[in-house]
């Protein structure tokens, strides 16, 4: 399943994205170049704007909260999702992350993780490097809490 969110739904992105969801984002484009997008793409867009909902060819589903945290637990009950893996997809990208030795990372992170042999991934867009470490836990213990409220 993947989704095209509108400018409105930023963070909503972001999270769906760590909880290894795909999600594209348009912050500039115009009603009609969203729209394609999403009909070329085939996703099915979240948007705040009941009316851009409304001129979709495809299917769309208006978000009703304007909190992260509900609209993350919104879409996750609304069409039935499980959380992923989260080390998957690049926060600011939407790419799927690429796994990449410690040696070819080296100078681009810290020496500490770089010699603890953590398991690591690269953005081949942005080339942000992520790993599982203080970060990626408190976004981890973060999404459980939202989601086991459901
Ligand atoms: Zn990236």
């Amino acid at each position: 399943m993947k989704f095209l969110a509108d400018a409105m739904l930023g963070r909503l992105a972001r999270w769906l994205r760590f909880a290894g969801v795909d999600c594209a984002y348009e912050r500039d484009r115009q009603d009609e170049a969203f729209l394609r997008h999403a009909a070329d793409e085939k996703r099915i867009i979240l948007t705040r704007d009941k009316k851009l909902a409304a001129k979709a060819s495809g299917p769309a589903y208006v978000v009703g909260s304007d909190h992260c945290r509900d609209q993350l637990r919104d879409i996750f009950t609304s069409f039935t999702l499980h959380q992923g893996d989260i080390l998957t997809r690049c926060g600011d990208c939407n790419v799927v992350l690429a796994p990449i030795s410690s040696a070819d990372a080296f100078g681009r992170i810290p020496l500490h993780v770089s010699s603890s042999c953590h398991e690591l991934k690269m953005c081949p867009s942005c080339s942000k490097i992520y790993w599982r470490g203080a970060h990626v836990d408190s976004i981890e213990c973060t999404l459980r809490k939202i989601l086991k409220e459901m």
